[in-house]
């Protein structure tokens, strides 16, 4: 399963610029991955200083 990004977002964008595949883009209150995308390699989750990206 791709990841998903959680509503404690702050929109920092250190996980846009951190995605191998490009998956992630801002969206209108948090930033989104898109599931077709996402090869699940886990960098957003280790980036993002709140945590909010998740495996599901
Ligand atoms: Fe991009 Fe990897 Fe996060 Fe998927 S898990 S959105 S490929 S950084
Ligand atoms: Fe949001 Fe975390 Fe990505 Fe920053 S790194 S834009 S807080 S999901």
């Amino acid at each position: 399963m791709a990841y998903q990004i959680s509503d404690e977002c702050i929109m920092c964008g250190a996980c846009e610029a951190g995605c191998p595949v490009s998956a992630i883009s801002a969206g209108e209150d948090k930033y989104v991955i898109d599931a077709d995308t996402c090869i699940d390699c886990g960098s957003c989750e280790a980036t993002c200083p709140v945590g909010a990206p998740k495996s599901n």
